[in-house]
């Protein structure tokens, strides 16, 4: 004669709470199209404190990015991308929340690196096709468009590191998914029914 099985106690979620979002699923964050996320750093965890930042992200599928570098090599082909991008794209709004620390990372990014990225750039533009460039020997030009190169893409690194707070890997008619937050956010967040 077989045991009684216990009974088993089934707990329903709060409806509100696992249909307004935000979810995880695996890595992912998931969110609706406009949504105000847990005032949490989307970063560390921490407590955000009130501060949060409003962003907007654009998703096309991935092979619309053969369409951009296809558009850089031929011009003409930007009216067409471009509907193309109008007709494909979804886009999401997010309140993001950050903390002091990593507010702070942000504010480096926009105002030390992307500044150096600038002076870099303009460097190489000025030793190349300056006023001075003829007068500078060109192994010297060489050198110093060589090094503000280096600066400038490590620069740019820096600021994409800094300022970058999701990624979007797919935004559909309805819900968003992103990379980008901890996993003690996400530890947080109900599993998205699917
Ligand atoms: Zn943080």
């Amino acid at each position: 004669m077989s045991e009684p099985q216990p009974s088993v106690l089934i707990y329903a979620t709060p409806a509100e709470y696992t249909k307004g979002g935000p979810w995880r699923k695996e890595d992912l964050l998931i969110t609706t199209r406009s949504m105000s996320l847990p005032n949490r750093c989307i970063k560390c965890n921490k407590p955000a404190n009130g501060f949060s930042v409003k962003k907007r992200y654009l998703y096309t599928p991935e092979w619309t990015n053969a369409l951009v570098v296809a558009t850089f090599i031929f011009w003409p082909l930007l009216p067409f991308v471009m509907v193309i991008f109008y007709v494909l794209g979804k886009s999401a709004r997010l309140e993001i929340g950050l903390c002091t620390d990593h507010r702070r990372v942000r504010i480096h990014g926009y105002f030390f690196y992307l500044p150096l990225v600038l002076v870099s750039l303009a460097g190489i533009l000025i030793a190349l096709i300056g006023p001075a460039s003829e007068r500078i020997s060109s192994p010297l030009a060489l050198v110093v468009c060589g090094v503000a190169f280096v600066v400038m893409v490590a620069a740019f690194i820096g600021f994409v590191y800094s300022t970058s707070l999701l990624q979007p890997q797919r935004i559909d008619k309805s819900h968003g998914r992103f990379r980008g937050a901890c996993d003690a956010y996400l530890d947080e967040l109900p599993e998205f029914p699917s």
